[in-house]
């Protein structure tokens, strides 16, 4: 038996980065995975890993700010694979940097459609899914930035992540008694495409690493782990929480 054996599960955002390293540990550990971004090709060449390696996976294209998408990722978990039991809605962009005075509205709202109203579609359809199963995972990836640090710069990107843990809480006693577990991932810096364009100096990547007790980022991998420890049974009991994987940068002051 693995971890996942005999569960369905999406991943939304699994074309790179976190998304795509936890798509790949998911289907290894036993579940039919539907996995989803906008790229088509970035999701066939996931798809194609993980049948190679021995696994089953089908790929669904689309934008998850839109809420016929939203509602297709489930059918599509349904109608292939049976039912769900694990959603990763993991979809994050960064959205305007800089001062937040010169923010403009439509930046702004693309950024809150994307971080945070695409994780209330996402368990909109999910939940119901979930339920029809007797329960299930849903987890989504918010950051410590804005919830345990402030970062200058980053006022779009904090409030629609941090948004995403008062969605957890109210989801978690929501349908707690449905057996539904509701949780937030909060990664560190992970080295995907998105910490790459926000660092683009050897200079700003020698001081975000400076900023970490390890003295470095964490890979994909490492968070995929703490995804599926919050997607499976180990995690029975862990509901409504924030889950800090971000290698103590929150605590560090040297
Ligand atoms: P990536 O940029 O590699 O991954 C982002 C994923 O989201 C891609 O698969 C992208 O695919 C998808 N995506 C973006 N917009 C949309 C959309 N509108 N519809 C569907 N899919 C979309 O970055 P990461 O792996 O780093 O990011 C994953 C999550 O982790 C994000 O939520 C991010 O905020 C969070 N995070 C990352 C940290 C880091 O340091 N890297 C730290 C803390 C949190 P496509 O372009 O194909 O649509």
């Amino acid at each position: 038996m693995t971890a996942l054996t005999n569960k369905v599960a999406i991943v939304a955002g699994a074309s790179s980065g976190i998304g795509y390293a936890t798509a790949k540990l998911f289907a290894r550990e036993g579940a039919k995975v539907v996995v989803g971004a906008r790229r088509h090709a970035k999701l066939n060449a996931l798809v194609a890993e993980i049948a190679a390696a021995g696994g089953e996976a089908v790929a669904l294209a689309g934008d998850v700010t839109e809420e016929d998408y939203a509602k297709a990722l489930v059918d599509t978990a349904t109608e292939r694979f049976g039912g769900l039991d694990v959603a990763f809605n993991n979809v994050g962009i960064l959205g305007p940097m800089g001062s937040t005075t010169e923010v403009s509205l439509s930046d702004w709202r693309n950024a809150v459609d994307t971080n945070l109203t695409s994780a209330f579609l996402g368990a909109k359809y999910q939940v119901p899914a979930m339920v029809a199963r007797g329960g299930g995972s849903l987890i989504f990836t918010s950051t410590f930035v804005g919830h345990t640090v402030g970062f200058p710069g980053l006022a779009t990107y904090a409030a629609s992540k941090s948004g995403l843990i008062g969605l957890t809480q109210a989801l978690a006693v929501e349908f707690g008694q449905q057996g539904v577990r509701v949780n937030a991932i909060l990664p560190g810096g992970t080295d995907t495409e998105m910490y790459r364009e926000m660092n683009t100096t050897q200079e700003a990547r020698d001081f975000i690493v400076s900023l970490y007790p390890f003295r470095r980022i964490a890979s994909p991998e490492e968070i995929a782990n703490s995804v599926l420890y919050l997607a499976s049974d180990a995690s029975s009991f862990t509901t409504g929480s924030a889950l800090q994987v971000e290698g103590g940068v929150s605590i560090n002051r040297t």
